[in-house]
């Protein structure tokens, strides 16, 4: 098959070089062209991130010679060497906004890991296991925007993509409010711990728009589309604090979830365990396992969990329940799930789906 070729705008920064080495040996996706800022413009890839390559594994040897182009400036070329482009730019939001519609209207599919089309009614906000169905809103952002090929879709924050697939797996028994505390790697921040000395040995208990977006944008998720735009959920009621915390990689939450219809432990467990609505896909950057219950006292723990189902999977463990209703802890990889992986799962998804060819 014949691969389709990837843009990467902000392929320099930290979700940028996360895109360009999981799609190192993708099956269905080649990166061809990456952009960045002005300052990494016109650099062979390798020399733009000299200094600032932070991904495990060497820079892919298809990537590190191609010419970084100016993401706002060069939308003709890369809409020439590219068959639809991922979004991990990080500047002016309005910008952001503008910069993501002219390339769609040139024709440009846009997989977004920004936050500025998010809460835009005709763009999807998707997780493929949880709301496959709102890819359906690109045909009414089309028909609304006169765009025949082009389209934007985004994904939502880093931040909710432990409890969000707990609550939907167990939407059956009514979660009604949802009490969450995130502790949040650095990388989140597109920061290192060793380039962040303010964060070792501290914990910050701030995170600006996070709590916000922790709590609101799981209602657009769960929502439906009528009327040509979603629809949002009324229930569960979510509060949130998010904490920084002193680990490279990984969200990890504390969360508590009142429910509406009584539910046992096992029910719990077997509830999340078997939930994975889009296996039968088989999307290539799909976990094996979507969620994994530990049944170990001491599990998931942020370095040695992290990882599970290739950072794609979310590991749930400390199951209790007490008189407000059920705890637990739940986590994923902040840049893989909740970034450039979740990204390109979408894509998958869009792919299986016949929005992009
Ligand atoms: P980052 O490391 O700061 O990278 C930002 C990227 O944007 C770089 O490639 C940078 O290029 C480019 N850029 C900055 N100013 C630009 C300009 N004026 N014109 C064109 N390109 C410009 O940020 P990040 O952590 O990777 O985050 C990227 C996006 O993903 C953000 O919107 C963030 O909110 C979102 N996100 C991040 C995470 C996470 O866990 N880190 C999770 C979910 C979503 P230069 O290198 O040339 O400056």
């Amino acid at each position: 098959m014949k691969k389709l070729r990837a843009g990467v705008l902000g392929a320099t920064g930290m979700v940028g070089q996360r895109f360009v080495s999981l799609l190192e040996n993708h099956p269905w996706f080649e990166v061809a062209c990456t952009a960045a800022s002005p300052s990494s413009a016109g650099k062979a890839y390798q020399e733009a991130v000299e200094g600032r390559w932070k991904m495990q594994s060497a820079i892919p040897n298809s990537v590190s010679n191609l010419i970084v182009k100016r993401a706002e400036e060069d939308i003709d070329e890369v809409c020439k060497e590219a068959d639809f482009v991922f979004s991990a730019l990080d500047m002016d939001k309005q910008k952001i906004r503008e910069i993501e519609e002219a390339y769609a209207s040139m024709g440009m599919p846009i997989v977004s890991n920004n936050s500025s089309h998010r809460w835009t009614d005709d763009v999807p906000m998707i997780i493929p296991e949880i709301n496959p169905e709102h890819v359906k809103l690109i045909e009414i952002q089309r028909k609304n925007r006169k765009w025949k090929k082009g389209f934007i879709a985004v994904k939502p924050n880093c931040s909710i993509q432990s409890y969000i697939p707990v609550i939907r797996a167990l939407e059956k028994y009514k979660p009604k409010r949802v009490l969450v505390t995130t502790m949040q790697a650095v990388s989140g921040a597109g920061r290192t711990l060793e380039g962040w000395p303010e964060m070792q040995e501290n914990v910050n208990p701030f995170i600006r728009n996070e709590e916000e977006k922790s709590e609101k944008e799981p209602m657009k998720i769960l929502g439906k589309i009528v009327n040509g735009k979603i629809k949002l959920a009324k229930s569960p009621k979510i509060s949130a604090t998010c904490i920084r915390v002193p680990v490279e990689d990984g969200h990890m939450a504390s969360v508590e979830i009142q429910f509406g219809r009584k539910i046992n432990e096992k029910q719990f467990v077997d509830g999340i365990e078997k939930y994975n609505p889009i296996a039968k896909l088989k999307l290539p950057s799909s976990p094996e396992k979507f969620i994994k219950y530990f049944n170990e006292e001491d599990r998931p723990q942020t370095r040695l969990d992290r990882n599970f189902g290739n950072g794609m999977g979310i590991p749930v463990g400390r199951l209790r329940k007490d008189y407000f209703g059920w705890k637990f802890v739940a986590l994923s990889h902040n840049t893989i799930r909740g970034a450039a992986g979740g990204a390109i799962l979408l894509a998958e998804l869009l792919k299986a789906k016949g929005y992009l060819n």
